[in-house]
């Protein structure tokens, strides 16, 4: 199986992949499913249960507006930002809820949002029962989905995942391992972009396959853009001051004035991540990289192969994206990248040791230089805990992909300086990252029940 590029790179909005996009999605098609069974017109009343992760920071991570939107007929990847609020005061205020965007059924937030955080359902952490009631209170229809991570979701029933996120075609390059990957670009004598693109050919056209790269960095440039214009304090009870717009006017009044310090790259870089983040934690339009927690990490990194590196240019992101999106891949099938699943490693590391790959990759690094950079990225980050503070996507998230970005410009710049031959392939810390997820406790898996989120305290 190879997973497409546009499903690790997928367009939603904030401040959670598996928490926000997952559960929208997952509502969005359950109310398909009921229409097409042509059940829509019985129903009177939803209700939604959330298990385990879902329920324990559900309401931090924004699950409960994500699942009205989606039963609303909202789609992560088109609903404005702007009109969340206005959805979701609507069918709070009315105790109704428009189903798919048609006739309104019964729908009180607090009593039909019912969290379950110490019961579990078996396939996953992150799970949703959705029910579909009469208007004399029997059952017509129950769902049962899994938000695996990264907007990707599974159903109960057949098992299989939403989308093309593993997709049933022949592949010129069906890769399930680095060292796969490696190989067959050996054989072939072509860069791990090119490996990438070939597949990415077998779905669509290289037309749109160009258009879909530019779309994804398009809205990631402009998250970074409305992160640093934004003001004011992020959404909840920590209130968190938003400090992307200070930091761009500081550094912009530093480069006017012709001060630059030794660490003026590490300060843009650190400024790239933080608007995203902030832009995510605060619901806005992101691109999850491959999670919406680790979605600052790769545009700040390609933001600085961008305005720092001599001969970027469009081609360049273009090879990025791709490798890096080769790389996500790679996690995504041989082990998870979900929080609730592998703690922060698998968020905010995943992301590192795309970033990592894809910036040597858009340097001109080899193969195995890319594979050594990737590998880098994640060594670095094994055992990173998932810990946020008052189960909000903010604290430590939001500093967490600054450091993340760095990581990932060190991690590439040491493997470009070495000749590519280096001790732990990727697949072996790929595998390491899996087992320590394995053997993490839950309380530091995206529960909230462990670490920062209960040693710091009156938030
Ligand atoms: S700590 Fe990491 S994994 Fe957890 S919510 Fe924040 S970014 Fe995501």
């Amino acid at each position: 199986m190879t997973i497409s590029l546009f499903d690790i790179f997928k367009i939603g909005i904030g401040p959670s992949s598996s928490h926000t996009v997952g559960p929208m999605k997952a509502a969005g098609e359950f109310v398909r499913v009921l229409g097409a069974s042509g059940g829509l017109d019985q129903v009177r009343r939803i209700t939604v249960e959330l298990f385990g992760s879902l329920a324990l920071t559900g309401i931090g991570h924004g699950t409960d507006t994500a699942l009205i939107l989606g039963l609303a007929g909202a789609a992560p990847e088109t609903v404005d930002p702007d009109d969340v609020v206005r959805i979701v005061t609507l069918v709070s205020s009315t105790a109704t809820l428009p189903l798919g965007g048609g006739a309104s059924v019964a729908f009180e937030r607090n009593a039909d949002i019912i969290m379950r955080g110490d019961e579990l359902l078996p396939r996953h952490v992150n799970g949703m029962r959705f029910s579909a009631l009469g208007g004399d209170g029997s059952n017509l229809h129950t769902a049962i989905y899994y938000s695996i991570g990264g907007g990707f979701i599974v159903g109960e029933e057949d098992g299989s995942e939403d989308e093309s996120a593993e997709v049933a075609v022949e592949f010129p390059y069906p890769f399930k391992s680095s060292a796969d990957l490696l190989l067959m670009g050996m054989v072939a004598n072509i860069p791990i972009a090119e490996v990438a693109l070939a597949n990415e050919q077998a779905l669509r056209s290289a037309d749109e396959v160009r258009d879909g790269l530019r779309r994804i960095w398009r809205v990631m440039s402009d998250s970074i853009a409305r992160g640093m214009s934004a003001t004011g304090n992020l959404p909840g009870p920590l209130d968190v001051p938003r400090r992307a717009g200070t930091i761009h006017k500081t550094l912009r009044e530093r480069v006017r004035q012709g001060q630059s310090g030794p660490l003026e790259v590490l300060d843009w870089v650190n400024l790239f991540a933080i608007a995203v983040n902030e832009e995510n934690a605060a619901g806005g339009r992101v691109v999850t990289a491959p999670t919406n927690g680790a979605a600052g990490i790769i545009p700040a990194v390609i933001s600085y192969f961008e305005r720092f590196c001599e001969g970027s240019d469009e081609a360049g992101i273009f090879t990025f994206l791709l490798t890096a999106g080769a790389i996500g891949g790679l996690y995504k099938e041989n082990a998870s990248i979900s929080g609730a699943e592998m703690g922060c490693q698998g968020e905010v590391g995943v992301a590192c040791s795309m970033a990592a790959a894809g910036l040597a990759a858009a340097l001109g690094a080899t193969n195995r230089q890319i594979e050594n950079a990737a590998e880098i990225g994640m060594e670095h980050n094994l055992g990173l805990t998932c810990d946020p503070v008052g189960g909000l996507v903010q604290i430590p998230c939001i500093e967490r992909n600054a450091m993340g970005a760095v990581k990932a410009i060190n991690a590439a710049t040491i493997a470009l300086e070495g000749d590519g031959s280096h001790v732990v392939p990727l697949d072996t810390v790929i595998e390491t990252m899996r087992q320590t997820g394995v053997d993490m406790q839950s309380k530091y898996k995206e529960t909230s029940r462990g670490g920062l989120a209960v040693n710091l305290v009156d938030c």
